[in-house]
């Protein structure tokens, strides 16, 4: 179980908490947060590899998370083709015995 700073006591409070209970501050998780994303910015000012480094950690990501989607799409449309072959053998059965039942009607 993590912990983070509140930003208003200065307390440590556990971060599967909903409220300082120090201090009874709620918004401690997104002071946190923020705080984070402000050092980090903080750092990609001050040193330029760094930046690139983070940015380019961040391209793999959107990468992985666009093929992620990629291989959902394709998984969706393979069980859209499959329930459609069994949607068309279904229906052929089903005209079958429909014409089967008409010729012996007929035939009678
Ligand atoms: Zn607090």
């Amino acid at each position: 179980m993590a912990t983070i700073e509140c930003g208003d006591c200065g307390n440590n409070v556990s971060d599967s908490a909903n409220y300082c209970p120090h201090c009874g501050n709620k918004n401690f998780k997104s002071q946190h947060e923020e705080r984070r994303k402000k050092v980090l910015e903080d750092l990609m000012d001050k040193d330029p590899i760094v930046k690139a480094q983070i940015e380019r950690l961040r391209e793999d990501e959107k990468v992985r998370v666009e093929k992620r989607k990629r291989i959902l799409e394709q998984k969706q449309e393979a069980k859209k083709k499959k329930n459609m072959i069994i949607y068309n053998i279904i229906l052929f059965i089903t005209a079958f015995f429909i014409f089967y039942w008409l010729w012996s009607w007929l035939l009678k």
